[in-house]
């Protein structure tokens, strides 16, 4: 990785300003899924080892601005209090007075949760004087927060100008996975793209087209590909002023020789609702008044087959509408097929909000190589953008070798 990580920051002493993805589901005043504060313990835990004081800082939901009580950071702060056994307190605002005497009070191996950045819109909107005040809080920024990385904010980006900025070891791992798909995966390298739309898909297709050997595409996306195909798909999800994208796509896989598989068959129903009529058709004989709810067993069949000689695969995106336990067989198939390639050793990345949703369903996650927790972030890193929140983090200087070393090393191994 060429940005610096909290690993070289030396944190003795000082007060880190640690900024988490804590954007959790909370119900009742409590948190139903504790995933992403599991993952943010490994970086405090470094630096608590290390002699830091830690300012922990997140948004949750969608405030806009405004203070709502349901969106404030108690519940995680209480769940993150018990995974540590110690006591994480929660500042009533990110900004104020008693803010500052809590960070006055602060000591070497504690820590403090500043409530959500979201209730001050200066956050989104990157405002300098609302960094600045942040950056005044601490000696150094760590950020470990992948999924917020592609936004500008306050307290992704503004907050680097006044502050000495390392990659949290989540973001760290994150860039490294990630990096790994882009620039050298172990060949052949597989996509399984599926997901509701193509719309926001072009994108990452185009970029992996540059490096995969093979494309899976299932899911409401496939659809408009078939339309390109020159077949109908009844009532199903389509995107019709995408079809002319899909075709470019199709083209561009032809160009370069990169095997593309759309499902052969599918699961259609009359409704896309629970308990609906549904049954299995050729991908070239959806009848009309019907909708494709999931790929079909002959697909799933290709798609393992044209997955076996894979050593590293991505996957982005449900097979079907997985939320139906009925048409869900595609989506679990596959996570249940991944998980036992990943077992085998190869590579397996599982990256966006459903999918991911999918695979931890089955409590398939951990035997997973990687499963990227940013959604929207991991997508733009593999459209090949370069995030904002990771740009703005200290580059890592290439070490030279410098040529009198060079000439010593050798000096010494002739003696030898
Ligand atoms: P991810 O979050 O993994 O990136 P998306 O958000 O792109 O995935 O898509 C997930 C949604 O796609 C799910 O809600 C699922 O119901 C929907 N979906 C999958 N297949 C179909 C289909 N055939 N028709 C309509 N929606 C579908
Ligand atoms: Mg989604």
């Amino acid at each position: 990785m060429d940005k610096l990580s909290v690993r070289d920051l030396d944190a003795q002493g000082k007060k880190v300003f640690v900024r988490v993805d804590y954007n959790v589901p909370i119900e009742d005043g409590r948190v139903v899924d504790d995933s992403r504060v599991r993952a943010s313990i490994p970086t405090i835990r470094l630096l608590l080892e290390n002699g830091a004081a830690i300012i922990l800082a997140s948004h949750l939901g969608r405030p806009n601005g405004k203070v709502i009580d349901s969106f404030r950071l108690r519940p995680v702060a209480e769940r993150l209090s018990a995974l540590l056994r110690r006591n994480v307190p929660v500042t009533g605002d990110a900004l104020g007075v008693g803010t500052n005497d809590a960070l006055a009070r602060l000591k070497p191996g504690q820590l403090l949760m500043l409530e959500n950045l979201r209730f001050h819109s200066a956050e989104e909107k990157n405002d300098p004087g609302f960094a600045k005040t942040l950056a005044g809080y601490a000696d150094a920024y760590v950020n470990d927060a992948f999924g917020t990385a592609h936004r500008a904010h306050a307290s992704t980006v503004g907050i680097t100008e006044y502050l000495p900025a390392y990659a949290g070891l989540l973001l760290q791992r994150e860039i490294e996975m990630l990096s790994r798909l882009l620039e050298n995966p172990e060949r052949p390298f597989a996509a399984v793209i599926g997901g509701a739309k193509v719309s926001g898909k072009i994108a990452v297709l185009e970029n992996l087209m540059e490096r995969v050997d093979t494309f899976i595409v299932g899911g409401g996306m496939a659809n408009t590909f078939l339309v390109a195909r020159d077949m109908t798909v009844g009532k199903s999800l389509l995107e019709r002023d995408r079809v002319e994208d899909a075709r470019r796509i199709l083209r561009l896989a032809d160009e370069k020789g990169v095997r593309f598989l759309l499902p052969v068959d599918a699961v259609v129903a009359k409704e896309v609702t629970r308990g609906a009529e549904h049954k299995m058709v050729p991908s070239h004989k959806i009848p009309n008044s019907w909708s494709v709810v999931d790929v079909g067993p002959q697909s799933r069949q290709a798609f393992e087959d044209a997955l076996a000689p894979a050593r590293t695969i991505f996957w982005n995106g449900p097979l079907g509408v997985f939320e139906v336990p009925t048409f869900g067989d595609g989506t679990r198939g596959m996570a249940r097929y991944l998980a036992r390639r990943a077992d085998e050793g190869a590579t397996v990345v599982v990256g966006g909000g459903d999918s991911v949703a999918a695979v931890e369903q089955l409590k398939l996650a951990e035997k997973m190589t990687h499963i990227s927790t940013g959604g929207g972030a991991s997508l733009e890193f593999l459209e090949g953008h370069e995030l904002p929140g990771i740009a703005a983090l200290l580059d890592r200087e290439p070490e030279p070798v410098p040529a009198a070393t060079r000439k010593r090393a050798v000096a010494t191994s002739k003696r030898a």
